[in-house]
């Protein structure tokens, strides 16, 4: 999940691609699918060259907090716990 301008023109290619919604009023794309860098042990096997967006997505932001609750809505509050 990652922010996107609301211009009409990202508006269109990532509705296309992926689920776009609000989080408090940011416009943000989901895309469902499992990123191919995890590995099988479920972490990231490139973690210390990773991209901009998954350094810039903070645990425990607005929107980690939006994933959270559309992806795991049974597992919210041990997830939060994890967070502390
Ligand atoms: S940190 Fe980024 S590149 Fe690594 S597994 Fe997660 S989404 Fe993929």
């Amino acid at each position: 999940m990652f922010g996107i301008s609301d211009d009409p023109v990202s508006l269109e290619f990532y509705s296309t691609r992926a689920a776009v919604f609000n989080v408090e009023s940011i416009t943000v794309a989901e895309v469902r699918c499992a990123c191919p860098q995890l590995n099988a042990s479920g972490r990231c096997d490139i973690y210390p060259n990773r991209p901009k967006a998954c350094r810039t997505f903070k645990p425990g932001s607005t929107m980690c907090l939006a994933a959270i609750q559309r992806r795991r809505p049974d597992q919210v509050s041990q997830i939060l716990a994890l967070l502390k």
